[in-house]
């Protein structure tokens, strides 16, 4: 997919304040520092689309870009930050829980996961109540041009194979991207292109 357009369209808390188009989306979702700006930007081709924060954790807002003029990419706020107090984390969960469950045009999730690192309690609740709910959600993988090429295979490898050890029948579909190398770009929005030219262009 050509990214022709990307323009930042609005930042709520409020599930119910999100764009009305019935345009599909996509949500973006992980722990604070995992490089989800960063990938958004690399998959957007644009330095600054997504803001790299300093401060992780500070942003906690669904932040709407348009793409294309025909769907939305959603940046959600990065969880499990450990600055944040418990009320924080229990007002983040109720946003982001209304989010997925409430957002008709919501298509599928990517939930990033940093390839360094062991499945991880956090991410794997995540997931499991996205199962759950019957959302739909890719992992992506990131970082990728931190680990030798080996080293890379293994992990993925591992990671996917200790969830189906757990819950999971069937481990997700899946994404490794870098956003230093571009290495995955193509792939994710060839994903997402080929659900959009499947659907028609009309959100669920
Ligand atoms: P966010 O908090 O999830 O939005 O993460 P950021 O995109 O701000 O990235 C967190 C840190 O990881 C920053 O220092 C980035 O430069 C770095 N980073 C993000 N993606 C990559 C990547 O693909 N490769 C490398 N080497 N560093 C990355």
């Amino acid at each position: 997919m050509h990214i022709k357009s990307a323009s930042f369209v609005m930042s709520n808390t409020d599930v119910g304040k999100c764009p009305k188009d019935r345009l599909p989306e996509y949500a973006f979702i992980g722990r604070s520092n995992v490089g989800k700006s960063s990938l958004i930007n690399m998959l957007t081709e644009r330095k600054s689309l997504a803001k790299t924060s300093g401060r992780p954790g500070k942003t906690q807002l669904i932040n709407h870009f348009l793409i294309n003029k025909n769907w939305f990419l959603v940046d959600l706020p990065g969880y499990g930050y450990a600055r944040v107090s418990k009320t924080a984390k229990k007002t983040f969960q109720k946003f982001i829980t209304n989010y997925f469950s409430k957002r008709e045009q919501l298509v599928s999730a990517f939930v990033l996961i940093d390839v360094r690192h062991e499945p991880q309690k956090i991410d794997q609740e995540f997931m499991e109540w996205l199962g759950e709910h019957q959302i739909p959600f890719s992992i992506i993988f990131t970082k990728g041009d931190k680990l030798k090429p080996a080293a890379l295979e293994r992990n993925v490898k591992d990671y996917l194979k200790k969830m189906e050890e757990g819950v999971w029948e069937q481990a997700p579909n899946h994404f490794v991207t870098s956003s230093s190398s571009g290495l995955g770009r193509e792939d994710v929005l060839e994903y997402i292109d080929a659900i959009n030219k499947e659907i028609g262009g009309q959100a669920p």
